[in-house]
């Protein structure tokens, strides 16, 4: 992604003072400070963007690289921005300590609450599950904080160790250039102490996995692709910190009968010809009752038949949707002599009752779907 114009993340005119920097990097930084809103990924981008264009632009050698160079300016000096909070609160500790009056305080609580993941499950349904809804419960693999060290990853009754590469800071500091380059210590990761008795139980991980049951209630009238979230049931959190949640992605099964649309359902019924021309009640079997459905005579093939609210429920509890049955007659096949005498002499009186009618609505049909043919 391109990266913007840091005056455009501060929100100051290319002109602005350093005072007027200052401001609206404080401003920005209040609103988007992870504590005012813990797990939230878009107010945390913003916070680093805002960081490191105050970064730049308080610094008038910088600002001047950034000026006529842009961005791309500073690559080539090893400023590459901030990896995390870490970074940001152990450059600008003394600013936020005046801004919030916890900088330091930070400092010694950051390797405590952290939240858990957010986890995804794909989970197939059938499609009656879908249509009427149903309760599963499902096996989530996922880690928690290890009871016996209550994840601190430290044998009870052991403490940390001050760590001797960074002397505690957790960050070392360089000198590349105009620049002040602080790094995260690689030996303790940032946290400025060091576990040299890790516990027994985890080998200091402070997580242990586990498999985690969790009931699923799904409503009627799901589709495949619907997500459920379910508050609270993702990764638990780190050192106290609050679990991800857990969202549930649906794949409901095709059915053998009955194909969905929405809320509707479409099925094919064969009928014979004898059926379809003088009418008759049949016995439907719908997806959760039996329905007669009266076939009128002179049904043709193609002919749809809709039953009201035999479809699928809606989401919300609003009402059902309807069953489509598209009516196939089927021909008779392997007649015996008799069947084909009784025929001939049906196509006969036929012949002389309606064969004008029968040739007129045949080029009418003709017509028709070439009409519609072309329309499309
Ligand atoms: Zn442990
Ligand atoms: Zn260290």
């Amino acid at each position: 992604m391109a990266k913007r114009d840091y005056y455009e993340v501060l929100g100051v005119n290319a002109k602005a003072s350093q005072d007027e920097i200052k401001k609206a990097y404080r401003q920005l930084a209040l609103k988007f400070h992870p504590d005012r809103n813990p797990g939230d990924k878009a107010a945390e981008e913003n916070f680093k963007e805002a960081a490191e264009a105050y970064e730049v632009l308080r610094d008038p050698q910088k600002r001047d690289i950034y000026d006529q160079f842009g961005h791309a300016g500073l690559e080539g000096t090893g400023f590459t921005g901030f990896g995390g909070f870490e970074d940001i609160f152990s450059t600008f500790g003394d600013i936020f300590e005046d801004f919030f009056g916890f900088g330091t305080r930070r400092r010694g609580s950051r390797n405590t609450a952290r939240p858990g993941a957010d986890l995804l499950y794909d989970l197939r349904v059938s499609f009656e599950e879908a249509v009427f809804g149903t309760e599963k419960e499902i096996e989530i693999p996922t880690s928690t904080s290890c009871e016996p060290c209550k994840g601190t990853g430290r044998e009870p009754g052991t403490e940390e160790d001050i760590c001797p590469v960074c002397r505690g800071h957790g960050q070392i500091l360089q000198s590349q250039g105009f620049f002040r380059i602080s790094t995260t210590c690689h030996r303790c990761g940032g946290q400025g102490r060091i576990i040299t008795h890790p516990c027994k139980a985890c080998n200091g991980a402070g997580r242990e996995k586990v498999t985690q049951k969790v009931l699923v209630k799904i409503p009627a009238g799901v589709d495949t692709g619907v997500r459920l979230r379910i508050p609270d049931k993702g990764e638990s959190g780190y050192r106290g910190g609050p679990s991800g949640d857990l969202y549930v992605r649906l794949h409901v099964d095709p059915h053998d009968f009955f194909e969905r649309e929405g809320h509707n359902l479409y099925c094919r019924i064969p009928i014979s010809m004898i059926q379809a021309s003088i009418g008759d009640t049949m016995e439907i079997q719908t997806l959760d009752s039996t329905q007669s459905v009266k076939i009128p005579p002179g049904t043709q093939s193609g002919d749809v038949i809709r039953l009201r609210g035999q479809g699928v429920p809606g989401l919300r509890g609003s009402g059902r949707g309807d069953l489509f049955i598209d009516i196939q007659v089927k021909t008779p096949v392997n007649l015996n002599k008799r069947q084909k005498e009784i025929l001939r002499e049906f196509g006969e009186i036929e012949d002389s009752k309606n064969s004008s009618e029968r040739i007129f609505k045949f080029w009418g049909r003709g017509n028709k779907s070439k009409h519609s043919k072309s329309k499309h």
